[in-house]
């Protein structure tokens, strides 16, 4: 059997690498280079300029390229940039449709960054593909999906969806960021761009920034590959090896993320203290079904809404737990507790926040692989009384 033809955990570990041809190491260099030596003008041995190429960002792209069923992947220094160089094909007059609960900064990016340039924006409730098209226009050029969303965890129809569009010539890109390839392929589903803030699941360490663009489509992936070569948003090598030794064991951490969001969402769908649970592993969550199809787990996000309506029972709650780390982000070995309210969605008006569902005592969980009984009791204590405490490493 061929590594490409390999199962998920097998292609995590090895796909895009092998043992450096000079030194038999396992994992690829670290290649710190700007430029590379030609023995003639033009001859060199595939590599001329980092910008442009680095045998690292190469391995980390076959890696998840090949974990994501993809052709070609094409890493960027960040998520948004991966982000920002697919809405960068769009063209004044054009139109995109968006969910309207979906990571703030592409919100921000579509609508602040690109706006001023003519780039329209819809953001739409996706539950229903009917709605979905009744906003579609002759200049809509990109429907972008994100699912699980983020932060309400609805599920959104791929399959569906990317059938409606491409009827009409529509490009879908999926940000999977959340779901990650291990629970969700859209490519098979039938879309032709998937997007990842490789900062989170992927990387998993929370010790890196950046993001990639996966697709089948070769015209994609030259315009990418132009895109990134001429506006240089260019992950480092170091980065690129964080990330290789981030996705070597994504299975594994995605089963347990799996595991403990589970356990924590029926926990908290049970406690007297505790109103609206949002999680797709619940039967009582409205995609529960569809995820089930769509996806093989339900993911290590759960976000949750006290029955105490304020904004201050929540902010009191979030500075109480000791094992949850209060801080922006998500998809790392630790777990984290976030208020979108006032950190990550802050950037989306009030009044289109609240309709969106994004109420102030809504709180969003990245539930870790630590022991989930210390997670437990974690939420318990401060469930019961929200206090301030001590962290385990003050
Ligand atoms: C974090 C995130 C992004 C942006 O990625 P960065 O790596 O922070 O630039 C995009 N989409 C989703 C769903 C995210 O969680």
């Amino acid at each position: 059997m061929s590594k490409n033809e390999a199962r998920f955990g097998t292609l995590a570990v090895h796909a895009g690498q092998q043992p450096d041809p000079t030194t038999g190491a396992v994992m690829p260099p670290i290649y710190q280079t700007s430029t590379y030596a030609q023995s003639a003008p033009g001859e060199h041995q595939g590599h001329e300029y980092a910008r442009v190429t680095n045998p690292t960002r190469d391995a980390l792209e076959g890696n998840l390229a090949a974990l994501e069923g993809a052709r070609e992947a094409i890493a960027f220094s960040s998520g948004v940039a991966a982000t920002d160089a697919v809405l960068r094909s769009l063209r004044p007059g054009d139109h995109v449709v968006a969910s309207n609960d979906l990571y703030g900064g592409t919100y921000r990016l579509m609508r602040e960054v690109l706006g001023p340039f003519g780039i329209q924006s819809d953001f739409i409730d996706m539950a229903d593909p009917d709605r979905v098209e009744a906003v579609f226009r002759p200049e809509t050029k990109l429907l972008w999906l994100e699912t699980p969303t983020n932060p309400l965890l609805r599920v959104v129809d791929i399959a569906e969806l990317s059938r409606r569009a491409k009827a009409r010539g529509i490009t879908v890109a999926v940000d999977n960021t959340f779901a990650t390839p291990y629970l969700q392929r859209p490519l098979e589903l039938g879309a032709d761009l998937v997007v990842h803030s490789t900062t989170k699941y992927l990387g998993g360490h929370s010790d890196v920034i950046g993001g990639v663009v996966c697709t089948n489509n070769e015209s994609w992936n030259e315009k990418l590959r132009f895109l990134i070569k001429s506006a240089g948003a260019v992950p480092g090598p170091m980065d690129c090896f964080l990330l290789l030794r981030g996705t070597k064991t994504l299975h594994l951490r995605m089963q347990r993320h799996c595991e403990n969001a589970g356990r924590i969402a029926d926990y908290l769908e049970a406690h007297p203290a505790v109103g609206r649970v949002y999680y797709p592993g619940l039967a009582s969550h409205p995609g529960h079904e569809l995820a089930a199809r769509q996806m093989s787990g339900f993911g290590g996000m759960v976000s949750f809404q006290l029955s105490d309506p304020s904004m201050q029972a929540a902010l009191k709650l979030l500075s109480g737990t000791r094992v949850f780390l209060l801080a922006e982000s998500l998809g790392g070995v630790e777990s984290l507790i976030n208020h979108p309210a006032t950190m990550t969605h802050a950037s989306i008006p009030k009044d289109e926040r609240i309709a969106a569902g994004l109420e102030d005592n809504l709180i969003r969980l990245s539930v870790g692989v630590e022991d989930c009984d210390d997670l437990l009791e974690d939420l318990e204590q401060v469930l019961a009384s929200p206090t301030r405490r001590k962290g385990y490493g003050t």
